[in-house]
């Protein structure tokens, strides 16, 4: 088994995911630093509440007093520690340039620019990456390491960089696969392969050896 197949049987079953559900690429970096450890109906309603107040822009993030920021954010949780790294973000994106001076630095020094930031870990710079930048980065989540150890193509406690190398070697490097990829994963976990899997309706049972443990 290769991580094609799955993804053939997973895109067969499913169909495509239109990720990332945003308007435009600086919501998607919102949305990526928002949804670190909380469900992404709670950011939905964090970055309703950003846009409602005219807060939506780098600028505005930073020039809002910090308390209704932090109101705005109270949905998604851990809302101090979110509006400070959202605050970080928006300071060295302006310093870098915004979109436009970001989108023409190659993918490894972007990288290595926004895991400088304080608050984004390789999961949150690799979800910029791929679905703000469109860059061939693949994002490495619990889900993934859930499905893919479970599937015996991965060990779960695996290094991160370990495991997007995998991804990345494993598959061809197509911005768009990568993409599709990650949502079908997100959408496994949540609907079949849960904590308590449910293996009898599962797509990947025929291909999985899990069961067979
Ligand atoms: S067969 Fe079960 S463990 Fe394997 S991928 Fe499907 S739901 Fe997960």
């Amino acid at each position: 088994m290769t991580f094609t197949q799955v993804y053939k049987k997973l895109l067969k079953h499913y169909g495509r995911q239109h990720w990332w559900p945003a308007e435009t690429p600086f919501e998607v970096m919102v949305g990526a630093i928002l949804t670190q450890n909380t469900a992404w109906t709670n950011v939905e309603r964090a970055i309703a509440r950003l846009e409602s107040r005219s807060c939506l822009t780098p600028q505005a993030i930073l020039e809002a007093p910090l308390s209704e920021l932090v109101e705005c954010l109270k949905p998604s949780g851990y809302f101090n520690l979110k509006a400070q790294r959202l605050r970080n973000y928006c300071q060295w994106y302006i310093d870098a340039g915004e979109f436009p001076c970001l989108s023409c630095i190659n993918t490894d020094a972007l990288r290595k620019q926004l895991l400088a930031v304080n608050g984004i870990g390789p999961e949150t710079a690799d979800d910029i990456l791929l679905y703000a930048f469109e860059r061939p980065v693949f994002v490495i989540d619990a889900y993934t390491r859930r499905i893919f150890s479970r599937l015996k193509l991965l060990a779960s406690d695996a290094n991160y960089e370990v495991l997007r190398h995998q991804f990345e070697t494993g598959l061809q490097m197509d911005v768009a696969v990568f993409n599709e990829y990650h949502a079908l994963i997100v959408r496994h976990a949540k609907d079949v392969c849960k904590k308590r899997p449910d293996c009898a309706d599962c797509c990947l049972v025929h291909i999985c050896l899990f069961c067979e443990e």
